[in-house]
């Protein structure tokens, strides 16, 4: 049985579709959540605050810019957040607001952190409702989706189960809006590039995130431990469904062996600050041997990160193979590149060892 679950409802569920919040269909979720409660600690991701503002505000003509969105999530967080918890009040059961940007866990003790006061809430029985702050997110340090969130709380609460609720059934082997012939796929083992190619068309009403960025999330929520179920937010019993074990949706089982917990913030917590391209010889032996990442084996450098830093893993294609932590800077890895691992000292004057990323610091995506 999940001990503890994840519930990520998107605004095209929140609103059914409409501009306005579905007050009904949320206290419906609540009516599910309150039941779940008894047996599962519950965590709920919430889109919505910019539909609420919209809505709040008599749907104003205003121009489609980042200010515009903060302020209609400034103004609409507290409605949406207001609703939530009186309809948890029904049940007798506290909620908390909790806001976050990809900066409040970039930074693995801020990480951390933000872990903490997640467990304390749910040691005493208060469900944390989770969004993006959005009146304060900019583009460089916004998570950018409640997708990626919900993926990124499973990895800060050790959730062992994901749900995403949205306006489709699940993933289909096609778009069922235009192919007939479209069919609920019930669960995924891999998540490979065909499922993203498949996943790509499809989009969701009001939301950010499509299916392409549920798969996103998915994958890293399942290497972080958890099962994760897509399913459509107005399935009848939908989260107490899903929780008996019962096929609603799409589901992917959890990885057999999940990642560490330090990786699972590489992975999920912060954002990369560049990239490192490394070429082919390289990409095999670390899939097949592990290792650390050589300076030796890297092609291009991009960005300005610095030691420490989370930077993307690519081949020489720029084809994204994982994650990891630099050991060195952009500049001292542009100067060291290329180059065997024992004239670092010599070249720098310095050396913070042979890896440019240690094998401990290093995720790699392809691995299933
Ligand atoms: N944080 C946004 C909101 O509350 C939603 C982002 C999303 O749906 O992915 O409106």
């Amino acid at each position: 049985m999940y001990k503890r679950v994840v519930v990520k409802i998107g605004t095209s569920v929140l609103t059914g579709g409409t501009p306005r919040l579905d007050r009904a269909h949320m206290v419906e979720l609540v009516r599910q959540c309150a039941r779940a409660c008894s047996d599962h600690e519950m965590i709920i991701c919430s889109s919505g605050a910019i539909a609420a503002g919209r809505e709040n505000l008599g749907f104003p003509d205003l121009p489609a810019t980042v200010t515009t969105k903060q302020l209609l999530a400034a103004v609409g967080q507290t409605r949406l957040i207001r609703a939530w918890e009186n309809f948890f009040r029904i049940y007798d059961i506290h909620v908390g607001q909790v806001l976050l940007t990809r900066a409040d866990v970039h930074d693995r003790n801020r990480f951390l952190n933000a872990r903490d006061t997640l467990a304390a809430m749910i040691e005493h029985n208060i469900i944390p409702i989770v969004n993006e702050n959005d009146a304060v997110a900019t583009a460089e340090i916004r998570v950018g989706d409640n997708d990626n969130l919900s993926a990124l709380l499973v990895a800060l609460t050790e959730a062992d189960l994901l749900v995403m609720l949205t306006d489709q059934a699940g993933l289909y082997t096609a778009d069922p809006r235009t192919n007939p012939e479209a069919e609920l796929i019930q669960e995924v083992d891999v998540i490979d590039d065909n499922l993203h190619t498949l996943a790509g068309g499809s989009v969701t009403g009001l939301g950010v995130g499509g299916m392409t960025t549920k798969l996103q999330a998915a994958d890293i929520a399942r290497r972080s431990g958890a099962d994760v179920v897509i399913a459509s937010g107005t399935t009848p019993d939908v989260i107490i469904r899903i929780l008996a074990g019962e096929p609603v949706g799409t589901r992917f089982p959890a990885l057999k062996t999940p990642l560490e917990r330090r990786k699972r913030w590489i992975l999920a917590g912060a954002k990369p600050n560049g990239t490192i391209a490394i070429d082919k010889t390289a990409v095999e032996s670390l899939h097949s041997n592990g290792g650390n990442l050589l300076p030796s084996s890297i092609v291009r450098v991009d960005g300005h990160f610095q030691r420490g830093d989370t930077v993307t893993v690519s081949d020489e294609n720029g084809f994204t193979l994982g994650r990891g932590v630099s050991s060195y800077d952009a500049a001292e890895l542009n100067r060291i590149m290329g180059r065997p691992s024992d004239e670092i000292s010599t070249m720098l004057g310095y050396t913070y060892g042979t890896a440019a990323i240690h094998r401990d610091d290093l995720v790699l995506l392809g691995e299933n």
